[in-house]
């Protein structure tokens, strides 16, 4: 069983950032794109490289189910005030698995004031409470665009890949894959993000 929570950013977000990952596929909604947009293989990079890693993949897993157990909020909120991340990404892998969930995440933002998250996700089936979330002062919520879903249509700022036509007609800043020489600009501002596909 994992002992933490909480995973601690990689070398391209810095130590600042702390994540929290569920299974991917089982708790999203793939598009073709997403499973096999990389010629013939996975384009969504949490199908790929380090996340398929037995102990990763059993990590998510677990997480997953802790995540369903009514002490979750507590747990995380303990951990949170214990590391006291700047910054929090809410799914590198995985996404909102259903309403329920959702309100866990908005009381855990709630009771972390000074930290502030973000995460993306394509389950518009829950449009409703994820743009609640969206709508406390410390947590970004972005819907996540791809060559099948071009339009954002949950009443959320975007993330694309920049060859989306989308990228060009709106305002959109532009990742630099490096979080702290980007100054963390997308938990700082609500606003769209595009990036290159890798
Ligand atoms: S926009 Fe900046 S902070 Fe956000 S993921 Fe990209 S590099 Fe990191």
């Amino acid at each position: 069983m994992v002992k933490n929570l909480l995973i601690k950013g990689n070398s391209k977000m810095g130590p600042s950032v702390n994540l929290f990952n569920l299974p991917s596929k089982k708790t999203c909604t793939p598009t073709k794109w997403c499973l096999e947009g990389m010629n013939g293989k996975p384009a969504c990079y949490a199908l790929r490289n380090n996340f398929l890693f037995l102990n990763v993949i059993q990590g998510a897993k677990e997480r997953f189910e802790l995540s369903k157990q009514e002490d979750f909020v507590d747990r995380m909120v303990k951990e949170i005030h214990r590391a006291s991340p700047k910054y929090f990404r809410f799914h590198s892998s995985g996404d909102f698995y259903n309403a329920k969930y959702v309100g866990k995440v908005i009381e855990i933002a709630k009771a972390c004031p000074d930290t502030l998250f973000r995460t993306t996700t394509r389950r518009r089936d829950l449009s409703d409470s994820i743009k609640e979330l969206n709508q406390l002062p410390n947590f970004i919520v972005r819907e996540s665009l791809d060559s099948e879903r071009k339009i954002p249509k949950m009443g959320l700022p975007f993330a694309a890949l920049n060859g989306l036509p989308i990228v060009s007609e709106s305002d959109s800043y532009h990742c630099l894959d490096d979080c702290p020489k980007c100054g963390y600009y997308c938990w700082e501002h609500s606003c769209n993000v595009d990036f290159d596909e890798h």
